[in-house]
């Protein structure tokens, strides 16, 4: 296990705009209120969505598009460091009017109605660096 320890900063509770992009608009907020670091919930509903699931064996995202209306049944995430930004990466589970639900990493997402919880974290910075082995942009931390 690599990982960095972080204290609680500020707290925060948030509404998204209706017709809003849900990683744009958390990502912004990130960067307008100077989170470096942080780790975020989202519940409420969109009209569409762009989700992708990683393909282990290529290391190549693979993108399902919705386009009905779904409600937002859990949305986690975490904020660190990216190409010299703070970034927003978020996992989504979403279900439509019956119930069913579709899943994966949240590339983007039309709000119809969102409610964020995002906590701040003081502590080191935090930053996602290329991985050879997964082919992913992964968190550099030390060991132990
Ligand atoms: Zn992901």
């Amino acid at each position: 296990m690599q990982s960095a320890k972080f204290k609680s900063g500020r707290f925060f509770l948030g509404r998204l705009e209706y017709d809003s992009d849900v990683v744009k608009s958390i990502t912004d907020f990130a960067r307008s209120k100077k989170i470096k670091t942080g780790v975020f919930t989202l519940i409420g509903a969109v009209k569409s969505a762009k989700l992708a699931c990683y393909n282990q064996d290529k290391k190549e995202y693979l993108v399902v598009e919705l386009k009905k209306p779904r409600e937002i049944v859990s949305c986690i995430g975490n904020i660190s460091y990216h190409k010299g930004k703070p970034f927003a990466h978020a996992h989504v589970v979403l279900a439509d009017e019956r119930g069913s639900t579709r899943a994966g990493h949240l590339l983007g997402a039309q709000v119809f109605a969102a409610e964020l919880h995002m906590q701040e974290l003081i502590g080191p910075k935090l930053e996602r660096v290329p991985d050879k082995l997964t082919g992913l942009a992964l968190w550099k931390l030390r060991r132990g």
